[in-house]
């Protein structure tokens, strides 16, 4: 039997669903029963009908997950499969920036500890961060954690006053502006196609911005057939199965997220057969960072 007939018999037996992050290596995509972004596999993780969600991703969406759906088993088939970003906010900093603004809303950007979450007001996605700012009465906005993405959302939204916190992504940050120019300067027929956790400098220089499913859309849509692109390359696997006859082009070589390539498909495996690694969070805490989560869902 093949890996991918015994993770289909497990899941069988199991009552499980694999859900994958569009970052995830290309074989975990393929046995995935959803594919998405953060915001997608947020819906989903509502929607499925099952007893266990295999998770393959990082901790902090395998905690939003669990948040969601309490009553499941979610499992993180690597333990160690972390985010950086979200390691760069905690609930005491949180609390300093509110003493500090107390009249400011909370903004958590899903990339985040479901500690950090709990803290907040409500939270977002890169799909949704600008919607959820405009939608809120309060014209003072706390945003956490990453910089780069409150950067953006303050340039969308200039009517409210957005205070960063000092977090960002080790791997979009790693584009530079020279890279790009040179990348548009070598093909200048294609669209640069940008994530907005990059740096302002290198945002600036986009033919579109967007989260990866609205990047993916994009690409879709398009008239254009060269695109270059400025997030994770795990993106590509999706670009090139939905576009075979478009070309595209990494904007950088070191848009890779090591995290998100920890889990291959002998992990899902293991997951399923071990039942590990389960993830547990106290009630108290899920229930606060539930209202976060619930409120942004609410956001259309
Ligand atoms: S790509 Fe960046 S934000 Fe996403 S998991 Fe990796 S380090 Fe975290």
């Amino acid at each position: 039997m093949t890996i991918q007939e015994k993770i289909t018999k497990l899941k069988k037996e199991k009552n499980a669903i694999i859900l994958a992050h569009i970052y995830q290596d290309g074989a975990v995509q393929a046995i995935a029963d959803f594919v998405g972004d953060s915001l997608e596999l947020s819906r989903k993780a509502l929607d499925v009908e099952c007893d266990v969600i295999v998770f393959c991703g990082v901790r902090f969406m395998a905690e939003s997950a669990k948040i969601l759906n309490p009553n499941k088993t979610v499992l993180l088939p690597v333990l160690t499969a972390g985010c950086p970003m979200a390691d760069m906010v905690d609930a005491q900093a949180i609390i300093d920036h509110r003493s500090e603004h107390p009249d400011a809303a909370v903004v958590c950007y899903v990339n985040s500890s479901a500690e950090a979450k709990a803290e907040s007001d409500v939270c977002c996605t890169s799909s949704n961060a600008v919607k959820v700012v405009r939608s809120l009465e309060q014209d003072k906005i706390i945003f956490v954690p990453d910089e780069n993405l409150g950067s953006y959302v303050a340039a969308q939204v200039p009517e409210k006053e957005i205070i960063l916190h000092k977090g960002y992504c080790i791997v979009h940050k790693r584009v530079l502006v020279d890279e790009v120019q040179k990348a548009k300067e070598a093909l200048p027929d294609a669209q640069l196609l940008v994530h907005p956790e990059c740096t302002p400098d290198v945002v600036d220089q986009a033919h579109f911005v967007g989260s990866t499913a609205q990047i993916i859309n994009y690409a879709k849509e398009s008239t254009h057939d060269q695109f270059i692109i400025a997030t994770e390359m795990g993106i590509l696997h999706i670009l090139q199965n939905q576009n075979p006859d478009k070309k595209f082009y990494m904007a950088s070589p070191k848009l890779v997220c090591v995290n998100m390539k920890k889990t291959h498909i002998e992990d899902v495996l293991a997951s399923l057969e071990n039942m590990e690694h389960e993830i547990i969070l106290k009630e108290e805490l899920m229930n606060r960072a539930r209202i976060s989560l619930d409120r942004m869902l609410a956001v259309k």
